[in-house]
């Protein structure tokens, strides 16, 4: 017997009606169920008015309202303040409970409680779910019962837990279909706002041919079930189609991640096999950041290991210019420029990129990590606080399981080793075009006569810059040893 008459499930960063832990609860225990997404002009006025961010949510919401009426549903949508909205429509529509996907960013953590207070002052419940990951908070422990900050015996852990409590059960999908009869029926036809009516210009996102929605994610999926056998090999070069491309998807719930997870599983025993558990470990990976930042939200504002605090940063007009040089792809580093020009234009760069690019800034130019990070985070389809900051942490090595201090990435082996033809460099930086592969990754060094004129000299030498960057971080170093 449902427990409530009515309730309603508020669609966050889960855009999707298969596999959903909220609504699949929500239909289970009421006898009707409403659907609702808000536009959040708390979070969305913020934001630059060219966003493919918001275009990519608008389509998402658009296909997610269309799939729900096949279903018998819809999506009631709403431009305001969610934390009002949300109390707002559960009294409009009269409903006992509101049911959400849990959301781990410390702003959303803040915004659900204000909701859960409104609602209770009201007389109605709101209930939390897991939903964007497999193992969340203190699910996986060490053996003395503390979150782990190292990755590998929480990924040791983390496999252990699927496989004693049984891999089924944590990446089992949540059957919504067979409750869709529950669904409230559409009173209105479609009228889902516009990007305009919601203060936003369209993006390139067409002409990047990023598919959006569940159809988006699901068509990425089924390309990506070929790759997988090669992820291994293939991940690690920018030129080459070897990752999946489902971040953007993953941010905004249009796959699931425990359909991900399956997919992994199942293929870890074939010829397709390390390639599959290297591809789960990246999943791991995604995880492990959420749970550090529920445990260690101050990452947010600071160092992961405070010592790294102390860590004096450049400051003034000269890094400024240096910042906005990295910034626009003008430091004369081939690979960083190339990589820089992906994100720039696209939304989009290459993990080993986005490793190369993060470690140029800070070891290179001794720029303060949270200035890329704020950058990425304005750039980034896929931007997501947890994974963006253990990124950025990692390369400045002040994070949990960071990259050590004095390991500094040289951007000319990286590019020599990572884009050997200099064919990733080349699709950025035409420019660059006509130079042998032998020169592209240091074009200062070419002969004089091939040495192309519309690109900079570097703007730093990577063998100094090493050296103030290991000084910089001796002010840490003793700490660190510890
Ligand atoms: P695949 O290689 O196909 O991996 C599959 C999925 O695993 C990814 O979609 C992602 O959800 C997860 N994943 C992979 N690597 C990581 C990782 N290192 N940490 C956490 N999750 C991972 N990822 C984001 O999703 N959002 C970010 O804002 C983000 N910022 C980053 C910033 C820096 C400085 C660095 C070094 C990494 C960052 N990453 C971020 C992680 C990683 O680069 C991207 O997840 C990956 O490049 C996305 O491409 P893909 O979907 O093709 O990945």
């Amino acid at each position: 017997m449902p427990r409530f008459r009515q309730s309603l499930v508020w669609f966050r960063r889960d855009l999707r009606c298969f596999d959903h832990a909220a609504l699949y609860h929500a239909l289970k225990e009421s006898e009707q169920v409403y659907c609702a997404f808000i536009f959040d002009k708390t979070i969305l006025d913020s934001l630059p008015r060219h966003d493919r961010r918001v275009e990519f949510i608008r389509e998402s919401v658009a296909e997610l309202d269309a799939e729900l009426r096949k279903l018998g549903g819809f999506l009631l949508v709403r431009h305001d303040d969610a934390s009002r909205a949300i109390p707002q429509l559960a009294r409009e529509l009269g409903v006992e409970a509101v049911f959400v996907n849990r959301d781990y960013e410390p702003a959303a953590v803040t915004r659900d409680a204000i909701v859960a207070e409104r609602l209770v002052k009201d007389g109605r419940l709101l209930f939390e779910f897991k939903d964007q990951v497999i193992f969340e908070k203190d699910e996986v422990l060490s053996q003395s019962g503390k979150p782990f900050s190292v990755f590998t015996p929480y990924k040791n852990a983390w496999l252990k837990k699927l496989q004693l409590e049984g891999s089924e059960f944590f990446v089992r999908a949540y059957p919504v279909d067979q409750y869709r009869a529950h669904l409230a029926p559409a009173s209105t036809v479609s009228a889902i706002l516009s990007l305009q009516e919601l203060g936003f210009e369209k993006t390139n996102l067409a002409d990047l041919q990023i598919s959006t929605g569940m159809s988006g994610g699901q068509d990425l999926v089924d390309d990506f079930r070929e790759r997988l056998a090669r992820y291994d090999t293939a991940r690690d070069f920018p030129a080459v189609k070897g990752p999946s491309y489902l971040s953007v998807h993953l941010r905004f719930g249009t796959v699931s991640i425990r359909g991900l997870a399956r997919l992994a599983l199942d293929n870890m025993r074939g010829s397709a096999g390390n390639g599959a558990a290297t591809w789960l470990s990246e999943l791991v990976w995604r995880d492990f950041y959420f749970m550090i930042l529920h445990h260690h939200p101050h990452v947010v504002e600071r160092s992961f290991r405070p010592e790294y605090d102390a860590i004096r940063w450049e400051s003034g007009a000269e890094a400024e210019d240096m910042f906005r040089a990295w910034c626009e792809g003008r430091t004369g580093y081939p690979l960083v420029d190339a990589a820089m020009a992906q994100l720039n234009r696209t939304g989009y760069m290459h993990n080993r990129l986005r490793m190369v690019t993060a470690s140029f800034l800070i070891k290179d130019l001794g720029i303060d990590w949270r200035w890329g990070e704020r950058y990425f985070a304005e750039k980034l389809n896929d931007y997501d606080l947890a994974a963006n900051n253990g990124g950025w942490q990692w390369a400045a090595s002040s994070g949990c399981d960071a990259q050590p201090y004095f390991r500094i990435f040289n951007p000319v082996t990286q590019s020599e080793k990572f884009d050997p033809e200099g064919k990733f460099i080349k699709r950025y930086l035409p420019q660059l075009g006509a130079l042998p592969a032998k020169h592209v990754h240091a074009p200062w060094l070419a002969p004089a006569e091939l040495r192309p004129k519309d690109y900079p000299s570097p703007i730093v030498r990577h063998d100094e810059a090493r050296k103030r960057t290991l000084e910089r971080y001796a002010v840490v170093k003793q700490p660190a040893e510890k």
